[in-house]
């Protein structure tokens, strides 16, 4: 979601609109349930320091799709550089430009064609984050744990800890005091993270990259490493941040995590015995894999910088971060009309994602995008409906996922609780059980795959 459009949004809330009422029970009910398990958790005993090295292995024929042009989303200039980036398939429609986007935002919301969905009775179920104590005592298990928005930290079996997409302020865009304002609240603050490994973004868009809070995490861990897509290592540097990689689509970095020494001179504050079962080395594999959206952060650098799904592989299990991305787009129809009715299966759909799942799955967890899609016609190149998550899921080769993108900050027009509802309709329509493959959580709550 561009920042620009957000803020019109918010700005321009002329009528307070309410849909019907939506239940979600099943969403209370995992709520209550991990409340019990998260005042359960210890607090962190202790943890050793790394540090990391970053490799960039060479491509193979295995590692990227057969028959494809592999720089097909770059546009070149005249010099024949990279100039600016695009979504090189049918499923992305037609791009509209910003003074394209922004009268239809206008119109829409003061004809309440594209209504502002109200927040005022929303309270989202939220727990108290717990995490490991140490590196070494996930016992096999990937933990993933949600904080809001498209931002998870997940802990690998191997000790290795990532964070995703981190946004923890209260409003995301340009400045504090403009831009859509969180309607629940952040379930940790930065403070209270242990250490972070690696931290790998999605593109530049405000609810996805923040520069206080990437400036705040590189302070906090001096030898956290940043992924990101082409063009945004710049922006890092920017913010004095040299630990950065940038990739391509189907570019694969091998990170490394080297326990350093105690420092004998100070006090440990933790627990020594604890930190020597910490593993002297943990590996990782991360790859920039393809997604259907945009990018920028002013007027003047709209898709200068690559936008990315990514996959992750430490310690014997994987994750897909889906991001923000769309898959197919759908023209303007009736509120009735099923989109995915048989009149409209010729739709194209974004081809990558069964590229990824063929080259990179399975994976054991994907975090996909379900929110942010109403109205279709105008959202569905760039956001995922709930329906088009699924097929995602189905394309990529999950073995599971949670659902991201939704349920804090009102960026589109549909009803800020209604994701998770469709989202299990849409799970009943492709014979997934609805609970259990492909789920939603409590902000905060963690889940083991
Ligand atoms: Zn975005």
């Amino acid at each position: 979601m561009s920042g620009l459009a957000s803020r019109l949004y918010r700005s321009l809330r002329l009528r307070s609109y309410r849909a019907p009422p939506v239940t979600i029970p099943a969403l209370r009910a995992s709520a209550s349930l991990s409340i019990t398990t998260a005042a359960a958790t210890a607090a962190l005993v202790s943890m050793a320091a790394y540090t990391s090295t970053v490799s960039k292995p060479p491509a193979t024929a295995a590692s990227v799709p057969e028959g494809v042009d592999l720089t097909a989303h770059h546009v070149k200039g005249c010099h024949g550089h990279t100039v600016r980036f695009k979504n090189p398939y049918p499923s992305s429609g037609v791009e509209r430009a910003v003074y394209e986007v922004m009268p239809m935002l206008l119109w829409g919301t003061l004809t309440g064609s594209m209504p502002v969905p109200s927040t005022k009775d929303v309270k989202m179920p939220m727990v108290q984050p717990a995490f490991l104590p140490t590196r070494g005592s996930s016992g096999g298990a990937l933990r993933a744990t949600w904080l809001g928005h498209a931002c998870y930290h997940v802990e690998f079996p191997s000790g290795m800890r990532v964070l995703f997409d981190p946004v923890f302020e209260s409003r995301c865009g340009p400045l504090h005091m403009v831009g859509p304002k969180r309607f629940s609240p952040v379930p940790l603050a930065p403070a209270d993270l242990p250490p972070v490994d690696a931290v790998v973004i999605s593109h530049s868009h405000y609810d996805h990259l923040s520069h206080a809070s990437v400036v705040d995490i590189a302070k906090r861990n001096p030898d956290t490493h940043f992924f990101v897509g082409l063009g945004l290592a710049k922006w890092f540097h920017a913010c004095g941040i040299s630990n950065v990689t940038e990739l391509d689509w189907w570019e694969d970095a091998d990170l490394v995590l080297t326990k350093k020494k105690p420092d004998t001179t100070k006090p440990t504050g933790g627990n020594g015995d604890e930190e020597d079962k910490e593993p002297a080395t943990i590996t990782a594999r991360l790859t920039c894999l393809p997604a259907q959206h945009a990018s920028g952060r002013t007027a003047r650098d709209k898709n200068t910088t690559l936008w990315a799904s990514w996959a992750i592989s430490s310690g014997g299990k994987s994750v897909w971060f889906g991001g923000d991305t769309g898959y197919r787009t759908v023209p303007k129809l009736p509120t009735d009309v099923d989109d995915y009715g048989p009149d409209y299966d010729a739709l194209p759909k974004c081809p990558q994602f069964k590229q990824i799942g063929q080259l990179r799955g399975p994976f054991d967890l994907g975090l996909i995008p379900i929110g942010a899609y109403s109205p279709r016609w105008m959202w569905s190149s760039l956001h995922a409906s709930p329906r088009d998550a699924v097929e995602i899921f189905k394309d990529t080769n999950c073995r599971k996922a949670m659902g991201i993108h939704w349920g804090t900050w009102v960026l589109t027009s549909e009803e800020v609780e209604e994701p998770p509802v469709l989202l299990k309709l849409a799970l009943r329509e492709c014979g997934i059980p609805e609970t259990g493959v492909f789920d939603v959580c409590a902000l905060g709550e963690t889940r083991e795959f």
